[in-house]
């Protein structure tokens, strides 16, 4: 059997980190199995769709890497996949229900009617569902048809499920209880039902159901933030699928190899925006030097600091202390202007300091004394510098990189100096010592 999933958001707002989860774990299943992935809009609803949701939605699966062999866009045959331009096929299907007696208006609508007995699903992650349909007054029959002849969710949705040919339904648990209505539906069809995965529900940090306003909700933000699409493939995996071997980084290519529906969980999933954010961080470091240049350089752009030639030996000495691409511009800021914001703090401990003044006012002779300049031969004067005073070259180290940097942390003083060349060096520390404290 060819393995067909699909993703069947509702363009009804911005792609939300829970509709991003589902549609990574049909994909991967898809990916998995060889088969396809369908993406298939659900805008029955035209008052609340919109063109920029219908966007987010392309844009966000685009951004995150996940292509759909079927869907807007990539056509295929089995078409179209607006449900807004699906009116012909639930009219047939309808046909079906009116000739086998399976339905019956009621105040303008029509009701399907229930097999008076319990249904059963099967589910691959929640395990067997029953809803019991003997007592109607507790499940009346449901409307699938309203009084302006529009139809509803189940109804649109399951025939779609038929008509794509659907072998693996993958979706959040909240339509899990309407799963044994769709499997009415389908058995009066006369047809096979796909197999069912419902995925955990994701909550906040404080236990709250997310919903699409709370805060890293919106998959549209992420790049803007600076996540690489890579670390947030990797976060939305473990949002309820487990590898059960504590490894946790995984590119897209290894969530392929790797995922399965056995091994999805069905506790709710929390959402951590801070391991999130690590998360990221541990994809910027498995990164080339000259990727990590590359995809740093639009934000030090859009901040305003030139790139200069050697740009990536520069992004390189920050590479290991970011977590996000957004993090970038500010962490490299005094490599690539004189004009930089230090510590108050920072700057007025050193500054008060009269020996670290001392030291520092003897480098710049020391500096000029080095032939060839380079990490190690900077460093090597440091050591004359703090030989000549008496104390330890560590002893220098701290001050120096408050005068270079401004800062208490930061990239390797060796690279600071590197980085930033002799004639820069020396008049950082020129104006560290000469300003008033
Ligand atoms: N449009 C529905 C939703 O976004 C689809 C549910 C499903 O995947 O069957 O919740």
């Amino acid at each position: 059997m060819t393995v067909r999933t699909r993703f069947a958001p509702s363009p009804t707002g911005y792609l939300h980190v829970g509709g991003a989860r589902t549609a990574l774990f049909c994909w991967l299943f898809a990916r998995k199995h060889r088969g396809q992935f369908i993406l298939r809009v659900e805008d029955t609803d035209e008052a609340r769709n919109t063109d920029e949701a219908r966007q987010a939605i392309f844009d966000g699966l685009s951004w995150l890497g996940l292509d759909w062999d079927e869907g807007p866009q990539a056509g295929g045959a089995h078409g179209p996949y607006y449900q807004s331009q699906r009116g012909e096929i639930y009219a047939r299907y309808f046909e079906k229900l009116v000739d086998s007696g399976r339905v019956y208006e009621s105040d303008g609508a029509w009701r399907f009617r229930f097999e008076r007995r319990p249904v059963t699903v099967s589910d691959l992650v929640c395990g067997d569902v029953t809803i019991d349909y003997t007592d109607e007054s507790n499940t009346p029959d449901m409307v699938v048809r309203r009084s302006d002849g529009s139809f509803v969710f189940h109804f649109v949705n399951v025939v779609d499920d038929l008509e794509m040919q659907v072998s693996h339904v993958i979706r959040g648990e909240d339509h899990l209880m309407n799963t044994p209505k769709h499997l009415q539906l389908i058995e009066a069809f006369g047809a096979v039902p796909p197999a069912y995965a419902h995925i955990p529900l994701i909550q906040n940090e404080n236990g709250s159901k997310m919903s699409k306003r709370d805060k890293g909700a919106a998959v549209g933000d992420y790049p803007r933030q600076g996540f690489l699409a890579a670390g947030l493939v990797n976060y939305l995996a473990l949002l309820g699928w487990s590898p059960k071997t504590g490894e946790e980084i995984f590119t897209l290519d290894d969530l392929v190899q790797r995922f399965s529906l056995e091994a999805v969980n069905r506790a709710p999933a929390r959402f951590d925006a801070e391991k999130c954010a690590w998360m990221n961080q541990q994809h910027l470091l498995r990164m080339s030097r000259q990727d990590f240049a590359d995809a740093s350089e639009p934000s030090v752009r859009a901040a305003g600091l030139p790139v200069p030639e050697n740009f990536a030996d520069i992004a390189a000495a920050v590479q290991e202390k970011v977590r996000l691409l957004s993090d970038v511009p500010a962490a490299l800021e005094f490599l690539l202007n004189d004009d930089f914001p230090g510590e108050e703090e920072t700057v007025a401990k050193v500054r008060s300091n009269a020996a670290a003044l001392t030291w520092l006012a003897s480098l710049p002779g020391h500096f000029n004394a080095v032939s060839e300049w380079s990490a190690d031969a900077a460093k090597a004067a440091v050591a004359a510098a703090a030989a000549e005073h008496g104390v330890k070259a560590g002893q220098l180290m701290f001050p120096l990189r408050v005068a270079l940097s401004g800062k208490h942390g930061g990239p390797d003083l060796g690279a600071i100096l590197s980085l930033l060349g002799r004639e820069r060096c020396i008049e950082r520390v020129r104006n560290f010592v000469r300003e008033p404290s």
